[in-house]
């Protein structure tokens, strides 16, 4: 019999009045291992409820608590990480250490939260004026939301719940509804931890509760990791009610290879870029521009290494690459591999109809090169979001910049060369949020805070890091005057005048 998810809200498991479900099935091996219960508006009202009571005591709550119980929840995650990663495997389909290494990404963010008393200090400005002080603090906002996608269960959670909840806010997650288990175990975690009830909650579903979360006047923020067409209908929704909104949306991520670059090096980085977790990674490398000099030898190394992938279900011993995650994604995948077929590109390797002995029922495709595509491409065009590299040839490097700065997207990048002056210009002309140098998937450290530029991100805040704390918090600025009683000198009818300096 499989179990039925329930959605977590005031610190519990609580079922949904609302009668639909959703089958969560396993990708490699097509079984049905769960229903979702997919929420109401009246859920959605039922949590902010829970969260904005819960709200109001945890703002209040002292750096330290909060930082105790941010520390508690990290511990509580390395403690749990096996069973975190193979749950993510089975409902994701991504290989077990590769889960292991996103719920370290996630850690990262946890442990950039547990600083929270030294990143609210806020400014002082002792003597501002004659007998005046000034000083900002930032304060939470309230109630924010996150709606997260497929790809990460684990990771873009914690983008952004660690850093809503270290600054004092209650948190709601909108996890997709393809593999929403890990939420609940976060849940769990958060519980553990010490959290009080109602700061972290789970409402799972669709569209209906996305919607509800972005026209509640109790939510006072939106953060959003998804596809751009749904990035860009959260962020005009949700501004247009008055709150503050960051939506991060889809990618077409360019490794360049120059001539002077190591090609065995190129491509092996190139592979585990395009193939690691079946190329379904916003900053994936899904296009590889090569200069045309040593096009012919980067991708003779390319195609070695896609016909060397080990494809097999994510839970398996020796797994380089699983599934991807739905029939409808196999189909629309394979489509894609077709169309370049058809549209005069050059299919190197093809990963079409892609059987693994045992996990015959699994939604696997192959990993597939395909040369000589051009920006008109439909493989070009579309953000695949599988195991699919295409190669555009370029001349030189300068042509190389113009594609992507061609390309709507502008999420990452990234370069192979052994020139340091060619880098440097590839990072100041790039029109890219993300750029690595040698590094093909540079996800900033949590310290630092990630997001795109164009149609990858809406919104002014990159997410997590220093513009996540800068997001979930508004400023309060203190101008202070403690006069002596021997020293009322009277006021002036000017505005900032000389006599109050
Ligand atoms: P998606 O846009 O289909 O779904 C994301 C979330 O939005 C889910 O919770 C889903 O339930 C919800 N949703 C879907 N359609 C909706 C609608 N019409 N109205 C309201 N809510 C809706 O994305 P996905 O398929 O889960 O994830 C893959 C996409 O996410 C890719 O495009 C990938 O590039 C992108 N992504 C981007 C980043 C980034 O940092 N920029 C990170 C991870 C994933």
């Amino acid at each position: 019999m499989t179990t039925t998810i329930t959605h977590w809200i005031g610190g519990a498991p609580t079922a949904s009045d609302g009668a639909r479900t959703q089958p969560v099935d396993n990708p490699a091996t097509g079984e049905v291992i769960a229903h979702l219960q997919l929420g109401t508006a009246e859920d959605v009202d039922a949590a902010v409820a829970a969260a904005q009571r819960a709200a109001q005591a945890w703002g209040q709550t002292s750096l330290s608590k909060r930082s105790a119980v941010l520390f508690r929840f990290r511990e509580l995650l390395e403690a749990n990480i096996d069973e975190l990663a193979l749950l993510v495997s089975h409902e994701h389909g991504k290989v077990v250490s590769d889960a292991k290494g996103e719920i370290g990404r996630g850690l990262e963010v946890v442990e950039f939260a547990c600083g929270i008393p030294q990143l609210l200090k806020g400014e002082y400005s002792s003597q501002a004026a004659t007998g005046i002080d000034v000083y900002s603090m930032r304060e939470p906002l309230g109630v924010v939301a996150g709606i997260t996608p497929f790809n990460f269960p684990v990771m873009v959670p914690l983008w952004m719940a660690p850093v809503a909840i270290a600054t004092g806010n209650a948190f709601i997650l909108k996890p997709s509804e393809r593999d929403p288990s890990a939420a609940m175990f976060l849940a769990r975690l958060w519980q553990e931890a010490g959290l009080p009830d109602g700061v972290f909650s789970v409402v799972h579903g669709d569209k209906t509760v996305v919607d509800a979360l972005l026209d509640h006047p109790g939510v006072d923020a939106i953060s959003f990791v998804g596809s751009t067409p749904v990035a860009r209908a959260i962020h005009a929704r949700a501004t247009a009610q008055g709150k503050r909104v960051q939506a991060l949306g889809g990618a077409k991520n360019h490794g360049v290879v120059l001539a002077d670059a190591d090609l065995d090096d190129a491509a092996d980085h190139l592979a585990a870029a395009a193939y690691g977790a079946a190329g379904e990674r916003c900053m994936a490398l899904s296009v590889a521009v090569v200069e045309e000099a040593v096009a012919d030898a980067l991708v003779e190394r390319l195609a070695e290494r896609a016909r060397g992938v080990r494809v097999n279900a994510g839970d398996q011993e020796g797994t380089d690459m699983g599934p991807v995650i739905t029939a409808e994604a196999k189909e629309r995948i394979e489509g894609i591999i077709t169309s370049a077929e058809q549209e005069g590109a050059e299919l190197v390797v093809d990963g079409r109809g892609c059987i693994v002995p045992g996990f015959e029922s699994g939604y696997f495709v192959g990993p597939t090169v395909i040369d000589r595509v051009r920006p008109e491409h439909t493989a070009y065009v579309e953000e695949i979001f599988g195991p699919v590299l295409d190669v555009v040839r370029v001349k030189d490097l300068a042509e190389a910049i113009e594609v992507i700065n061609a390309n709507p997207y502008g999420n990452g990048t990234a370069v192979f060369t052994a020139s340091g002056e060619a880098a440097r210009t590839f990072q100041r002309q790039v029109h890219v949020g993300m750029i690595g140098v040698n590094v093909p998937v540079p996800v900033p450290v949590a310290w630092h805070s990630f997001g795109g530029w164009k149609d990858s991100l809406f919104g002014e805040s990159h997410i997590y890091g220093p513009e996540g704390i800068h997001f979930y918090t508004r400023a309060k600025v203190i101008t202070q005057r403690w006069p002596r009683r021997d020293d009322l000198a009277g006021a002036s009818f000017h505005f900032s005048g000389d006599s109050a300096k």
